[in-house]
């Protein structure tokens, strides 16, 4: 027996007989003699409907009413499998995130998880009884609702399976499982058997967008083995298929040293770049620069600062595209003026494409190798970044596909 939590995302909630159908899974677990949580989100497109509805009504909402609004559609979710469970059989309670409590800070639509009070939901399982929590929600100390940003139920199942020591949590999604790369972009891309937690966290701040990054995160904080699966099988499977199937996000030491140096090609076509030509190559100068995009809130990516010749460099970074036209309006307007230059470029056809693997701590040459199939496309690297765990390029967004998919033939990872 063991203590399991499942999470089911919006599609897999998505209708009244798809409810059904995770009702029926989760009786199977509950059958084999488990104890289990389900985390689920909201009915897919309901969170959507639900800010839609306040966007109606201002174009300026109180966060603090946005996530007594949006935190309703999880409850619609828990109240519905509780049912679903009740009608076959089983005993099943459903609480909201305050009711456990699940305690967050006060950063509405953002909140970070403080705390689990663990005590109520064990008492449940003890009873033999299913416990169904809310996803996506919180309580803060004033005793205000609260949500953990878009996709935060990923993140509240993963806190629920830690704070309750859980064997397993188990994510059941739209696909089943994490793969080497996008097979949209990649048809041969392959599904991984294992994955460790900070490959996944650069292949999820990368672009591929199983898991709310917050969630791995605390996956490998706490420790939290975390597997994603699919919740399209048929939920009366062999429990033992399911339970190796999708991919588990593990720990370094606990994977076969057996494994490829490169586990997979991440890509981000969201790049914009910005550079500052010929400042003066003098103490301070990044500082200026970025500090003020910095206090503009906007996240910089890649930085390359080049060799100066007489006296004068050129830095150049990459902001999400989005952010792009807020950088440039505080390079005219702030920084211009500091540091003494007019010479502002920017490209926004840019994307960034990424090969990760922890391998790469003990193998030589993987950037050579990166850089040689690149050449051999014949495409320009702008940037380069690196990690221990990571080699990333800014190129031209034009070539990107091709250049994701040279890699990951290089690299061996196609299926076998
Ligand atoms: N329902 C929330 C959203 O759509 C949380 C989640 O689905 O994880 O973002
Ligand atoms: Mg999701």
């Amino acid at each position: 027996m063991a203590l399991i939590v499942h999470k089911y995302g919006g599609t897999s909630m998505g209708s009244t007989e798809r409810i059904k159908n995770v009702a029926r899974r989760v009786a199977k677990w509950h059958d084999a003699g488990h104890q289990i949580v389900v985390v689920p989100s909201a009915m897919s497109g309901e969170t959507n409907r639900l800010l839609g509805l306040a966007k109606e009504i201002t174009t300026q909402p109180e966060p603090r009413e946005l996530d007594m609004l949006a935190s309703t559609g999880e409850q619609v979710s828990v109240a519905l499998l509780a049912l679903a469970l009740q009608s076959i059989g089983k005993q099943a309670v459903s609480y909201a995130g305050w009711q456990v409590a699940i305690k967050t800070d006060s950063a509405h639509t953002k909140a970070r998880i403080e705390s689990i009070d663990e005590a109520k939901v064990k008492q449940d399982l003890n009873a033999g009884r299913i416990v169904i929590i809310t996803g996506f929600q919180g309580v803060d100390s004033k005793g205000n609702i609260t949500t953990l940003g878009r996709g935060g139920s990923d993140t509240s199942a993963v806190a629920v399976a830690a704070a309750l020591k859980a064997q397993e949590c188990l994510i059941y999604t739209d696909v089943d499982g994490v793969y080497t790369t996008d097979p949209r972009v990649v048809s041969e891309a392959r599904r991984l058997n294992t994955v460790t937690f900070e490959e996944m966290l650069e292949m999820a701040s990368l672009g591929s967008k199983v898991l709310q990054i917050r969630s791995v995160e605390f996956a490998g904080n706490y420790r939290m083995p975390t597997r994603v699966l699919s919740s399209l099988t048929d939920p009366l499977i062999p429990l033992e298929e399911e339970a190796n199937s999708g991919t588990l996000i593990s720990f370094e030491e606990d994977t076969n040293m057996e494994q490829a140096t490169i586990t997979g090609i991440a890509f981000n076509r969201d790049e914009a770049k910005i550079t500052v030509r010929a400042v003066p190559d003098r103490p301070g100068i990044a500082y200026q620069i970025l500090g003020q995009i910095a206090d503009a809130n906007i996240e910089v990516d890649m930085i390359i600062q080049n060799q100066s010749s007489e006296g004068k460099t050129d830095f150049t970074f990459t902001v999400p595209r989005g952010d792009y036209d807020k950088a440039m309006k505080v390079m005219d307007e702030k920084v211009k003026a500091l540091i003494g230059t007019a010479d502002v470029v920017g490209d926004t056809k840019v994307s960034k494409v990424s090969v990760v693997g922890v391998g790469m701590r003990s193998h030589v040459g993987i950037a050579s190798q990166m850089f040689r199939t690149l050449a051999e496309e014949n495409i320009n690297i702008q940037m380069i970044s690196t990690s221990e765990i990571k080699i990333s390029v800014l190129i031209d967004e034009k070539y990107m596909e091709l250049a994701v998919r040279a890699l990951h033939k290089a690299f061996g990872l196609e299926k076998a």
